[in-house]
């Protein structure tokens, strides 16, 4: 099996404010891999919090596990392989996309059908950062003019505190009321307990469907008191790396969300679904910085996932690759064997 990186530099249309800093343009690792003639793409998005600082530490994390030979092994055991040698998360995913793309293809299938996934229904959310009411008054029309998305997932947890947080969220309540759409709201742990249980309570008056990760990662066991006479579902992002962390907390939250990046890919990302299924919870599938490959590959196991969040190639300008678009409100991957992506120009570097 031949392995080759290209580094691509991902621009965004607008820059993503959350409760830890502003994300801004970014560059992405893509991982192709070929053998047998068929090619397998897959995409690792450095993030500091998934273990890889830079794209090219997720190059020379990647080449070390290639260099082990793992030719003629299966999924599973690259996967037992990329632990041993501490592999980041971020870094495993964009190899193990690629390798269950090539799988797929070799059997001429759709990833979906592979795994014996429907093909997705829950339409997707797009993502307001933390903005004034000013701006977020400008970008409402901006989202939705002429779009089919039936979401908007609303960032608070600002810095500046609740009565931005308020203020911002008034003037979205304001701003949408000419189109049909519904809001959740992700505080990405930018809340502590006292005002998490009220953000939760004022929400829950005002046309919010649920909360994510109100706490910081780490607080998990406060999450007991917020959960008690909750008036929202509460879902954790930053919470739920792996399949183990849902047991810690289970019986607090109402469901998890899974992002490839996170959970070190789809092999992984298959035990938290399943995982958070056992336990009774709701499911979500979310997204980094990422272009149209681990997008099409998150869409490809999002056929029984409840709430979708699979956006943030649609903020790209230009998107690096081509594969899933949004269709009646869903993201939808391309039907093609694999998971339908690929990487537009590979002269990328
Ligand atoms: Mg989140």
């Amino acid at each position: 099996m031949k392995v080759s990186f290209h580094k691509a530099l991902l621009q965004k249309r607008f820059p993503l404010a959350i409760s830890r800093g502003v994300h801004g343009d970014s560059y992405n690792v893509f991982v192709r891999v070929e053998k047998e003639g068929i090619i397998g793409w897959g995409e690792s998005a450095p993030g500091r919090n998934e273990g890889a600082q830079n794209p090219e530490q997720v190059i020379s994390e990647l080449q070390r596990l290639v260099e082990t030979n793992i030719n003629d092994k299966s999924i599973s055991e690259i996967e037992y392989i990329s632990r041993e040698l501490k592999t980041s998360p971020c870094s495993y995913a964009g190899l193990d996309i690629a390798l269950w793309d090539w799988k797929a293809k070799k059997a001429n299938m759709p990833l979906h059908d592979l795994l014996g996934l429907p093909l997705p229904k829950s339409k997707t959310s797009v993502t307001l950062g933390i903005m004034s009411p000013e701006s977020a008054k400008d970008r409402i029309p901006l989202l939705f003019d002429g779009s089919s998305a039936k979401y908007l997932k609303v960032k608070l947890g600002s810095p500046e505190g609740i009565d931005a947080d308020k203020n911002m969220y008034n003037q979205v309540l304001e701003s949408i009321k000419p189109y049909n759409i519904s809001l959740r709201v992700d505080a990405n742990g930018g809340w502590d307990t006292e005002k998490a249980k009220h953000m939760i309570e004022w929400l829950s008056k005002r046309e919010c469907d649920y909360v994510e990760q109100p706490l910081a990662e780490g607080k998990e066991k406060d999450l007991k008191t917020l959960y008690e006479n909750r008036l929202l579902p509460i879902f954790v992002d930053e919470s739920c790396r792996f399949s183990q962390n849902i047991i810690e907390y289970s019986e607090w939250v109402d469901g998890v969300n899974l992002k490839l990046m996170k959970s070190g890919g789809i092999t992984e990302g298959l035990r938290v679904l399943s995982t958070a299924k056992a336990y009774g919870l709701e499911t979500m599938i979310g997204c980094m910085s990422e272009s149209s490959i681990s997008i099409s590959a998150a869409a490809s196991i999002s056929g029984h996932i409840d709430h979708i969040d699979l956006d943030s190639h649609y903020n790209l300008k230009p998107d690096p690759a081509s594969g899933a678009k949004m269709i009646n409100g869903v993201t939808m991957p391309r039907i093609a064997p694999g998971h339908g992506a690929f990487l537009t120009n590979e002269n990328q570097t």
